[in-house]
C-alpha cells in the first residue's frame, strides 16, 4: 500500500486498473476520482483504491436539521440525498428517508421527486436516517413545476404557483420556502 494525498475530483486511477472503493467515484470516462480531501490508498494486490478522509467526518445525530433533495418517491416514502447539516455542507454522502407527518391522500401534495426539503433527523434505525418535516420550518424549501420545470413561488399555506406557466401545486411547505436554496 502506498500513500498520496487526494482532493475532490483528483484522478486516482482507471476502472480497468482498480475497483473504486469508498471515498471515490467513477466519472463518465471511467476515471476513478477522489471524493474528498484525504489519503489515497491503492491496494495493488486486491486491485482496489479508496480514500480515507483527512479529518474526522461529521456524523449525523438525532435532532440535526438537514437539507436534502428527494431523489425518489416510493409509496409515501421519499428517499433523500442529504447535502447539508445544520446549514453546513457535508463532505460525504448521507441518505435518509422521509415520510408524511400525517395521513395524506396524495403524496404529490406533500413532496415530489426533485424537491429540496429541510427536515429533522428523528431516529437512526438500522443505520438509516429517518427524517421528519412536521414542524413549521420543515418541509419543502425549493420546488420546480411538474409541467414546465419553472420556478415555483409560494402563494399561501402549502400552495405554489409556477412563475412561468401559472400551474398550481401543493406541498408541505417550510416557512423558509424560497429562502434556503
Ligand atoms: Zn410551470
Amino acid at each position: 500500500m502506498e500513500r498520496e494525498k487526494g482532493y475532490p475530483g483528483k484522478e486516482i486511477g482507471v476502472m480497468e486498473e482498480y475497483l473504486a472503493d469508498r471515498g471515490t467515484y467513477i466519472d463518465w470516462n471511467g476515471i476513478i476520482r477522489s471524493k474528498y480531501l484525504g489519503f489515497i490508498f491503492k491496494d495493488t494486490e486486491m486491485r482496489k483504491v479508496f480514500v480515507k478522509p483527512l479529518r474526522k467526518l461529521k456524523i449525523l445525530e438525532v435532532g440535526d436539521t438537514v437539507l436534502g433533495r428527494i431523489i425518489n418517491v416510493s409509496g409515501v416514502f421519499g428517499y433523500v440525498r442529504i447535502e447539508a447539516v445544520n446549514f453546513k455542507p457535508l463532505d460525504r454522502d448521507f441518505n435518509g428517508i422521509v415520510y408524511p407527518h400525517r395521513i395524506v391522500n396524495r403524496i404529490d401534495d406533500v413532496y415530489r421527486e426533485g424537491d429540496y426539503i429541510l427536515a429533522k433527523v428523528i431516529s437512526k434505525v438500522n443505520r438509516s436516517l429517518h427524517l421528519s418535516i412536521a414542524e413549521p420550518d420543515l418541509g419543502v424549501v425549493s420546488a420546480k413545476c411538474s409541467y414546465c420545470g419553472g420556478k415555483m413561488r409560494s402563494i399561501g399555506k402549502n400552495k405554489l404557483r409556477c412563475m412561468r406557466c401559472s400551474n398550481i401545486e401543493m406541498r408541505k411547505l417550510s416557512r423558509l420556502y424560497g429562502r434556503v436554496i
